[in-house]
């Protein structure tokens, strides 16, 4: 059995995605998405960037024959080059087992080895911007590995990271130790017969290609990973209680949870409130909260407001704006689109425009980042505080007021998830935040105006779809109070 840096790397983020990796049916795998492809290409352009600073050569193999890579790489370590772009390093391990290192860059250094009076070093080149855990695990597998092979201690291995912290020296003394302990558990597991238990997390399981596969399980076995609030630590709290399913989450006292570490009266009644909704398919009140009943939600004019926005350029680029006004029953979308980047300011000072020709009307929004990013953009523009602040104090977060008060029988209180739920579609059902970066991007490059126009569709559908929850979320209000 090989085991690679690769496979360890998935081992940390998720226990059975590398079991099913090396035994799963390839037949149930997903096959890529657009998102996974963009991580992909930013991943090679971020290589090719930091490769341009070394002076490598390559080794030359067929792909995947581990043994003739390794002797390939050894030939060029021998010869003593500069760095080593894409070495293969093998060693054995334990009987059955052989690690297989394939660190980005070997970098030569001063010192001893079996070769002479040189040795390596590993680095790999990583899209994230922090010195992550298991990235600091896997170039300690690398270095590890690199040790036996030039049968010399490796003194220091490096991160290429994108962003301010560029190059970071990992500690190796801290993290081999760590590497071993994670590494042994990791063998174990795939020595076992079956895959270890999935737990579905939004996050990391879209980019995952096995979600298809572990979300239907997930879905038969009504898994608890599936409800909203139920977090892998609180996930394990439950199961030493012995709550295993919605059904024992549901008869479950508040009290029995809210002395347990995390939890307080409030996070254990909405725990259980959330499995309620689920399994009675309604949406009920949380009980915290008796100030909404007389909250404003009507008004003459409102305002509903998405951006879309590119983080790598660090970019809002397309500001959108849905206006309703509810006397005339007009509804008019603004999309104030930066076609390029240099024209954020351009559409930052078209926002403001139209928001000041309602000055009385609430602007409604899903989740803190529109506001956040309001507060930024007036500071990058020195825009005047007078024209900024009293358009902050109209913003109005109908995710707060949700997740504050009601438990929805949904998987997930993202803007997507709860609009749906009400019968809510976007008109591009494949749309989504994240393919809209991959589709500026594309845009950028190719100037494929059709591109553009699925953008501010979304967009629009994003403002249409927030103002469908919060006049449902109106309703349910007043309907309560009654
Ligand atoms: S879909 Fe999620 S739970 Fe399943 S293997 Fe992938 S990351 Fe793990």
């Amino acid at each position: 059995m090989f085991i690679s840096a690769e496979l360890l790397l998935q081992y940390q983020r998720c226990k059975r995605r590398p079991f099913l990796d090396i035994r799963g049916e390839k037949r149930w795998r997903d096959t890529g998405n657009d998102l996974i492809k963009k991580l992909q290409q930013d991943k090679i352009i971020h290589q090719k960037r930091i490769l341009t600073q070394f002076n490598y050569k390559k080794p030359k193999y067929p792909r995947r024959e581990w043994h003739l890579a390794h002797q390939a790489t050894l030939e060029l370590m021998q010869l003593g080059v500069d760095s080593i772009y894409q070495g293969v390093m093998i060693a054995n391990y334990a009987p059955g087992c052989t690690l297989v290192s394939r660190p980005h860059l070997l970098i030569k250094q001063q010192g001893k080895s079996l070769f002479g009076d040189w040795q390596y070093a590993p680095a790999n080149i990583e899209l994230g911007k922090r010195p992550k855990q298991e990235y600091q695990v896997v170039i300690a597998f690398h270095a590890q590995v690199l040790a036996e092979i030039q049968q010399s201690e490796v003194d220091c291995a490096w991160l290429m990271l994108r962003g301010k912290d560029g190059s970071y020296l990992v500690d190796l003394s801290k993290w081999i130790p760590q590497m071993e302990i994670i590494l042994e558990e990791f063998i174990h597991s795939l020595k076992q017969d079956e895959a270890p238990e999935m737990f579905i997390s939004r996050q990391r399981c879209s980019l995952c290609h096995w979600h298809h596969d572990c979300y239907a399980i997930a879905k038969s076995n009504q898994h608890l990973s599936l409800l909203p609030g139920v977090t892998p630590v609180r996930y394990t709290q439950l199961q030493e209680l012995n709550i295993t399913t919605p059904e024992s989450l549901a008869e479950t006292s508040p009290a029995v949870l809210e002395n347990l570490v995390g939890f307080d009266n409030q996070v254990a009644s909405k725990l259980i409130l959330q499995a309620q909704s689920v399994l009675e398919n309604r949406p009920l009140l949380l009980p915290f909260n008796p100030e909404i009943h007389n909250m404003e939600f009507q008004h003459a004019v409102e305002l509903y407001f998405d951006i879309e926005a590119q983080p790598d350029l660090n970019l809002n680029y397309l500001l959108g704006v849905l206006v309703v006004d509810k006397q005339n029953h007009t509804e008019q979308f603004y999309s104030f689109l930066a076609e390029k980047p240099e024209d954020e300011e351009l559409v930052w000072q078209q926002f403001l425009d139209l928001v000041w020709q309602y000055p009385q009307a609430p602007i409604y929004h899903f989740c803190v980042y529109e506001f956040d990013t309001v507060k930024r953009l007036g500071k990058l523009y020195r825009t005047p505080k007078a024209s900024v602040s009293p358009v902050l104090n109209r913003f109005v977060d109908i995710y707060e007021h949700l997740i504050q008060n009601v438990a929805l029988p949904v998987e997930s209180y993202a803007l997507k998830a709860i609009a749906r739920w009400l019968g809510f579609e976007w008109r591009n059902p494949e749309a989504s935040g994240a393919k809209c970066i991959y589709w500026y991007d594309e845009w950028l490059k190719t100037g494929d105006r059709e591109l553009l126009e699925i953008i501010q569709l979304y967009n629009e559908d994003d403002c249409r779809a927030t103002l469908s929850v919060k006049d449902w979320l109106f309703q349910f209000f007043q309907k309560q109070s009654h």
